[in-house]
């Protein structure tokens, strides 16, 4: 502050005025070492962050005079910020302090406390996996969500990069990341544009102080709320869920794919061929029976269901910045053939991540869409509640008899398809991959080269009770368009997050299997484990031990079940269904990428046939774009 404005702050003649809050706590005993005459340094704080970084997104932070800036801070502002404290004192007509004469005091009253869904230990291994495969793959960014698909709790919600709740301006947070810029687009609107600078020191000291903020606001964003991107494959699920609810399909329709759909003068490339079922369009993600599904329904029944879904729309998580998308879905009358096409397969609409596991815990969870939420309630200081947070459905998306179908073939997609390597050993996962190109900011055309990689799923895939949606933005390798960027994320967290939930195994373990777990397990144990003296004879009668053994009571029990079954299984129906004694079966494996690899370099899943490479998205960069995406980094 310069000496002016404090000069005329002080000697301005009120009983009481304000000159600078927040100041650090040196300052504030220097002023009152100094004993002035009616300058008071009253009690003040800042906000302190015991998690640092952790979850920092979703709990956002305060500004000057505590007010939130972001997340849970702004949108329950009224609730934590309490009341200021007052000083009464007895002045004299100037404003000048009486000495000597008592002074009453108003105490500040405590703010409420925020009791949220987050839970301590999964936000943790989302948020270290996300780390872990930034630092690994060097990708823009990654999203990691998880909920509870029975009442809409946010149990994980992690993105990275992140930065530390309690230093939230330190620039080294945004080194490695792409600089953006603010630029103004057609309509006179200021927007967010990637560049292709990765910021450094050198980048970070030449920027002004407009970058410097547009940049770190940036960073502070909620990747899960505020980015919007195609969903490509994993929207798949919801154009088939849609075509069963309105009657175009049916569970026994089938479609044949020859690789190639015309629509609109424009071919249109599938990767997965051959004889359709729905639970193999499903689980091979063949986009020509999206594209037929698509027809048979019509634009507008296609829209209405969008609409049903939530997409275009906020899904109302009570956190603050959730982007609008209303602009970046079709309505009927601006959607071409083409339009229509892409949209099946999920491509040229945009969803926030939020809106995406919504609607598929709505799908897999007998059609009930919960309003997503991050609070459970609010108690006040001596521990009182003065709101609950009572699950809210907001609707029904689809019948329970659709969602049985649609938790069938997302079963399937991990058991044979796309999907297996997601599967964490014990569990039925069900759930779907996505591959979709960005569009390329500089160019707008479609890239064929940087994707955006998802895994979204749910498990217990019968009876689901947690969800998962992660999503991997431009990895920095060869081969981006492979899922498995992101269900290696899934597997992951689900291996640590299952058990740790009380969520126990029904499937049968193999030997190799067995022996990861045990090496995860002993790690986790070790965590708890009690001092020699104490476990030393207590083991076998300590409820306790028997406590720790409960995972591994259901890795027990899999003995019973003949293990030939499990491994059986997958292929059975498979071999059955398609006839495949298939050709892939003789294919060599590639020692590096552990894939069969065809007489045309393709390459396939070595256990289960699925083409890998570009199995889901054929980039054909001529296709018309959704006008609200271009200009969309
Ligand atoms: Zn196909």
């Amino acid at each position: 502050m310069d000496e002016a404005t404090v000069r005329k702050r002080v000697e301005k003649v009120s009983s009481m005025e304000r000159i600078k809050t927040n100041v650090d706590k040196e300052t504030g005993d220097n002023i009152r070492n100094m004993e002035l005459d009616g300058v008071k340094v009253d009690e003040d704080f800042k906000r302190y962050y015991p998690y640092n970084e952790l979850a920092s997104k979703v709990l956002g932070f305060t500004g000057g005079d505590n007010q939130g800036i972001i997340g849970l801070e702004v949108k329950y502002e009224e609730y934590l910020k309490g009341k200021n404290g007052t000083i009464l004192t007895t002045t004299d007509a100037r404003g000048v302090e009486l000495n000597g004469v008592a002074e009453d005091r108003v105490e500040p009253v405590a703010g409420n406390t925020l009791q949220i869904s987050l839970d301590y230990n999964i936000q943790m291994y989302a948020q270290q996996m996300a780390e872990k495969v930034m630092e690994e793959k060097q990708a823009d960014k990654v999203g990691i969500l998880l909920m509870n698909p029975q009442n809409g709790e946010i149990l994980a919600m992690a993105s990275y990069p992140t930065y530390d709740l309690n230093d939230t301006r330190n620039p080294e947070s945004m080194y490695g990341s792409r600089m953006v810029e603010q630029v103004t687009n057609a309509n006179g609107y200021y927007e967010i544009k990637k560049t292709n600078t990765i910021i450094d020191e050198n980048v970070v000291a030449s920027m002004d102080e407009t970058q410097m903020y547009v940049n770190l606001d940036y960073l502070w964003k909620n990747f899960c709320i505020t980015d919007t991107y195609e969903p490509g494959s994993t929207a798949k699920p919801f154009t088939v869920a849609a075509a069963l609810e309105q009657g175009a399909v049916s569970q026994n329709t089938s479609f044949e794919c020859t690789g190639v759909l015309e629509v609109g003068g424009y071919p249109i490339k599938c990767h997965a061929q051959g004889h359709m079922s729905l639970e193999n369009s499903i689980a091979t993600s063949c986009n020509v029976t999206m594209m037929k599904i698509a027809q048979l329904m019509g634009k507008e029944d296609f829209c209405k269901f969008q609409n049903i879904f939530n997409f275009g729309l906020k899904t109302n998580i009570d956190l603050a910045g959730e982007a609008r998308t209303a602009s970046l879905i079709y309505t009927p009358d601006k959607m071409g053939p083409t339009d229509l096409a892409t949209n099946s397969f999920g491509q040229n609409f945009n969803v926030t991540m939020i809106e995406m596991i919504t609607g598929f815990c709505s799908l897999v969870n007998g059609g009930y869409y919960y309003e997503p939420h991050v609070v459970n309630k609010i108690t006040n200081a001596s521990g009182a509640t003065v709101k609950n947070i009572e699950p809210r459905v907001l609707k029904q998306t689809v019948s329970e008899s659709t969602s049985a179908l649609i938790r069938q073939y997302c079963k399937a997609v991990v058991e044979y398809g796309t999907g297996t390597s997601a599967r964490p050993p014990g569990y039925k996962l069900g759930g779907k991959t996505g591959t979709a190109e960005t569009i390329d900011p500089m160019t707008n055309r479609r890239s064929e080269n940087e994707y955006v990689v998802s895994f979204i799923g749910a498990v217990p895939a019968d009876n689901p009770q947690v969800a998962i949606y992660v999503v991997v933005d431009r990895v920095n390798a060869d081969k981006q368009d492979n899922a498995r960027f992101a269900t290696k994320i899934t597997r992951d967290i689900l291996m640590e997050a299952l058990p740790y939930l009380n969520i126990f195994m029904t499937e049968p373990l193999t030997d190799e299997e067995k022996a990861e777990l045990d090496a995860l397990q002993q790690d986790i144990t070790n965590q708890y484990i009690q001092t020699p003296e104490d476990g030393e004879g207590a083991d076998p009668d300590n409820p306790e031990g028997g406590s720790q053994d409960n995972p591994e009571g259901g890795e027990e029990a899999d003995p019973d079940n003949p293990e030939g079954g499990e491994q059986g299984g997958p292929d059975n129906p498979e071999g059955g269904e398609d006839g495949q004694n298939a050709p892939w079966m003789d294919y060599p494996i590639d020692d590096e990428t552990g894939y069969r690899v065809g007489p045309d370099g393709r390459q396939y899943d070595a256990q289960t046939g699925v083409p890998v490479e570009g199995g889901e998205s054929v980039p054909n960069p001529d296709l018309p774009l959704n006008p609200g995406l271009t200009g969309a980094g």
